[in-house]
């Protein structure tokens, strides 16, 4: 693949022939840096994109996409983007990672990456950032509490307590609200599951980017939470994960891009965006063994179960 290739989003597949729901993306935050070298043209680039973004989605069959604000800087743009763009609805929630940063741990992650402090970590402590979530989640239509959760990747053992009392309010709060609570859970699914039980999961659960295996897909199912799968699934190496995927009983899958990370094979590397879900469900009613028009039915019917009942 060429440098050039990198920058350059993947062509419009097919279009589905059943429409289907991306529920976990980043459109319209300020993860953009990586979108915005691909948009032509002038420098507002934000309306551009979002008109492409929605060209793409229409072209390809996905009918809306549920965006994730999980940075404080984020909430108030996706609720807005939510509020200008039918095809969106907005998530929102203090990540795993940034919940160590608003509560001053500033380790060397794990991975090996420096912390990245900006001036919203030193503005609001975590109950702070988690008041904010709640005050906005309570006043605007968002529909659903996400992505909270554990991460032990990004995230070492100075931070564990902080994204463990974040998760925990998180699940407090989705609870209180009614709303579903899209979980993070990176190299944590011990404590993730051990954490939803003591608390109580939300009535709607959803393990967004399931990064499972069977065994973990077992207990989901066992508890009626939802798996919602990424590019991930479709990644050659990634075996133990189509096992989840095989394990999942089809009423509790769902698909998400998570863009503009994890882009589909065989365009891993280059931008996503949720036009790009297509690939990953045509991927995987090939896995579960049902007619794509059947597949994208289950999957529009489990997304509206969970977030428009
Ligand atoms: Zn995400």
């Amino acid at each position: 693949m060429s440098k050039k290739d990198r920058s350059v989003f993947p062509p419009v597949p097919p279009a589905l022939p059943v429409t289907v729901i991306d529920n976990h993306t980043h459109v319209g935050t300020d993860r953009l840096g990586q979108e915005q070298k691909v948009t032509e043209g002038g420098e507002n680039k934000y309306p551009l994109l979002i008109d492409g973004q929605v060209e793409g989605m229409r072209q390809a069959g996905i009918a809306h996409a549920i965006t994730v604000g999980c940075e404080v800087p984020d909430l108030q743009d996706v609720i807005d983007l939510a509020g200008e763009r039918e095809e969106f609805s907005a998530a929102i929630a203090i990540h795993p990672n940034e919940a160590a940063m608003h509560a001053g741990v500033r380790e060397i992650a794990p991975d090996g990456l420096d912390p990245n402090e900006r001036e919203h970590h030193r503005l609001y402590d975590l109950d702070g950032a988690i008041n904010l979530v709640a005050e906005l989640a309570s006043r605007n239509p968002v529909v659903a509490i996400g992505e909270t959760g554990l991460d032990y990747f990004r995230t070492g053992d100075e931070g564990k307590d902080a994204q463990q009392a974040s998760f925990r309010a998180h699940i407090a709060l989705a609870k209180e609200l009614n709303l579903p609570l899209q979980i993070h859970d990176r190299d944590a699914h011990g404590d993730t599951v051990r954490i939803l039980l003591e608390e109580g999961a939300p009535e709607r659960t959803v393990f967004h980017c399931f990064s499972g295996d069977r065994e973990l897909a077992r207990v989901l199912s066992r508890n009626g939470w939802y798996a919602s799968f990424a590019g991930t699934v479709t990644f050659p190496k990634n075996e133990e994960l189509r096992e989840g995927l095989d394990e999942m009983p089809k009423e509790l899958i769902l698909v998400e891009t998570d863009a503009p990370y994890l882009t589909p094979h065989p365009h891993r590397g280059r931008p996503n965006a949720p036009y790009l879900a297509n690939l990953t469900v045509r991927y995987m009613a090939e896995i579960k063994g049902v007619a794509l028009d059947t597949f994208c039915e289950r999957l529009l019917t489990n997304t509206n179960t969970v977030y428009f009942p």
